[in-house]
């Protein structure tokens, strides 16, 4: 007779601790589950400026070059060109464009 009482606490025992620990499973499993679909929920509306053409775009879709921010690789690429023309040896005279 007390075995048998024994027996049946110790299956309820069981049988609660495998309900807990099963819900605590669906827990993570959800919590894991709705982390990884998470889209881009964090972006932090970070607006950062071309120094092309002045357009605001997002941090993440904007493109940095030596600390300067472009909308586009086309941007960042005119505005190094365009440094680059700007900044030339400044000990010699460059009359490559000016040929006749
Ligand atoms: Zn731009």
């Amino acid at each position: 007779m007390n075995l048998l009482i024994i027996r049946l606490i110790i299956f309820a025992v069981l049988f609660f601790a495998g309900l807990k620990l099963y819900g605590m499973y669906r827990e993570w499993k959800l919590d894991r589950e709705a982390l990884e679909q998470k889209p881009e929920r964090r972006d932090s509306g970070q607006m950062v400026r071309c120094q092309w053409c002045d357009v605001h775009v997002p941090e993440e879709e904007a493109l940095r070059e030596q600390q300067q921010w472009f909308c586009s690789s086309a941007h960042r690429d005119r505005f190094l060109q365009e440094q680059r023309e700007e900044t030339p040896a400044q000990d010699k005279h460059d009359d490559a464009d000016k040929r006749d």
